[in-house]
């Protein structure tokens, strides 16, 4: 721990009594995130419990020259909110209050540190709809799901989190506060800055409140389980949903290693004899709903499925979708480090992808898990590995590197919904290029000129007198 006395004075006089942590056994729990392999301890952890007492944090922060890694939950799959040397964690999870919920506007305003679920279940309790719904809704925090604009198994159909931030309160990296969006459903005053911010990673500055576009909920669902003897016909199902003009609102896959494994640990019986599972959902109006379901089974066995379920009622289908949910959890549990993807493609090439991330996974003598969002033509390849086998490491990541090239050669992405981080900033260039990420080093500099801002994440910086 080597943060001047006098910072850590400083922060205690701005913060509550129990807000700043500093003893060596209370910064390890927040010493990593969700990513695994990546490891650093912070000079202090402080819980803030208002925007004012995160901009005076900030503030010092500025005059100091420490760095602040902002935190949610740090369930963040790209090294995020990973400390680095000496930085203050600037940590979300006291700011928790959902402060309105306003149904004739549609709207709900919450603190950052506020969970997915909880917005999910405020939404709910006032009869209506917060679609975003990452694996980890349990406990990620909503400023984490902005700065990371993250997606969920929804997002076929409605769209990632991006598409429900109206509003931002945000303190900047001085310490001055901001407030961009309103409640408005146009509004083209400027230039957008709240979308600037979402999926800034920490890096741009703190979100403290987030106000959220609702929707009524679906009258209706529909839950089916198809399963498949070839990867091939799954991926074809998919297309020929997509290409009938159905948009469901779940349409994800697991292959077989994720099956078996999600299966031994969430226990209700999946088919294990398959090579590919699709799990689809249809919501809205009543009638569409059973019309959308039969032509999905439809298309499903003219694809020569194995087995087609249709879950009989809600309570079924929120146990297929749960078991969904612990795909990560589940493959986690098999083997002593786990190294989960998420590169995208469009979705034409969806099935040579997942043939691809075989291949090279035998090639590299490695274990692989694929599962995700099929419709959204999001994989998240899975490598079950230990990471104190440093051979194995490196074969991972050669592993890697081949599929990051190959999502880019198809006009895919490296990430479609973890964020770059310190995971894979060394692969932005091939992605956003030169120029690109010439434009996102000056915009950062602009927001924050000493570069306090979860230094070495998303981008190298380059020196200020540069
Ligand atoms: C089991 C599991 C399942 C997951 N499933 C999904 C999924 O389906 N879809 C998906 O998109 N992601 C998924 N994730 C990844 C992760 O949960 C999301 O990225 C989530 O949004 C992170 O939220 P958090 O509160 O944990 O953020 P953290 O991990 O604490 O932080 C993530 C990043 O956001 C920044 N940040 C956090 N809060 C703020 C704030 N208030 N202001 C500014 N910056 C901030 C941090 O600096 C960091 O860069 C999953 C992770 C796990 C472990």
């Amino acid at each position: 721990m080597a943060l001047a006395q006098d910072v850590l004075n400083r922060l205690s006089s701005v913060l509550d009594a129990d807000a700043v942590l500093t003893a060596k056994e209370d910064l390890i729990p927040y010493s990593f995130d969700g990513t695994a392999a990546q490891q650093e301890m912070p000079g202090a952890v402080v819980f803030p419990r208002s925007t004012g007492q995160v901009a005076a944090v900030l503030k010092l922060a500025h005059e100091t020259g420490v760095p602040v890694v902002t935190r949610g939950s740090g369930t963040g799959l790209s090294g995020g909110s990973l400390p680095v040397p000496d930085c203050v964690v600037l940590c979300l999870v006291r700011m928790d209050r959902i402060l309105e919920v306003d149904a004739a506007n549609l709207t709900l305003l919450a603190e950052a540190g506020a969970t997915t679920q909880a917005i999910t279940e405020a939404a709910a309790a006032a009869g209506l709809f917060y679609p975003p719904d990452p694996g980890s809704m349990k406990i990620s925090s909503v400023g984490g799901n902005v700065a990371e604009n993250s997606g969920g198994l929804r997002g076929l159909k409605y769209g990632v989190t991006r598409d429900y931030v109206m509003g931002l309160e945000v303190v900047l990296a001085d310490g001055e506060v901001i407030w961009t969006g309103n409640k408005c459903v146009k509004d083209v005053a400027g230039y957008s800055l709240k979308d600037l911010f979402v999926g800034s990673e920490g890096t741009l500055g703190v979100i403290t409140k987030v106000l959220l576009k609702l929707i009524p909920q679906p009258e209706a669902k529909r839950t089916l389980v198809a399963t498949y003897a070839r990867m091939d016909q799954a991926a074809q199902t998919v297309s020929d949903i997509i290409a009938a003009q159905i948009i469901p609102c779940t349409l994800e896959f697991l292959d077989r290693t994720t099956i078996h494994c999600v299966d031994d640990y969430a226990k209700i019986g999946l088919p294990r004899d398959c090579e590919a599972l699709l799990l689809m959902e249809t919501d809205g109006p009543a009638p569409v709903v059973e019309q959308e379901a039969a032509r999905m089974e439809e298309i499903a066995r003219r694809n020569e499925c194995k087995e087609i379920h249709v879950a009989k009622d809600a309570a079924e289908a929120d146990r297929l979708a749960s078991a969904r949910r612990t795909a990560f959890s589940a493959l986690a549990r098999v083997s002593p480090t786990t190294i989960l993807e998420d590169v995208t493609v469009p979705r034409s090439e969806l099935a040579h992808m997942v043939r691809f991330v075989a291949e090279v996974a035998k090639r590299h003598d490695l274990r692989v898990g694929t599962f995700g969002h099929m419709g959204d033509g999001n994989l998240h390849p899975t490598f079950l590995t230990d990471e104190r086998d440093e051979a194995a490491m490196q074969r991972v990541e050669a592993a890697f590197e081949e599929i990051f090239a190959e999502a880019i050669r198809l006009g895919g992405t490296i990430t479609g919904e973890h964020g770059v981080g310190v995971a894979k900033k060394h692969f932005l260039a091939q992605q956003a290029g030169e120029p690109g990420l010439r434009v996102m080093r000056e915009l950062r500099r602009v927001l924050d000129p000493k570069g306090i801002l979860n230094p070495g994440k998303v981008l190298d910086q380059r020196p200020l007198n540069e």
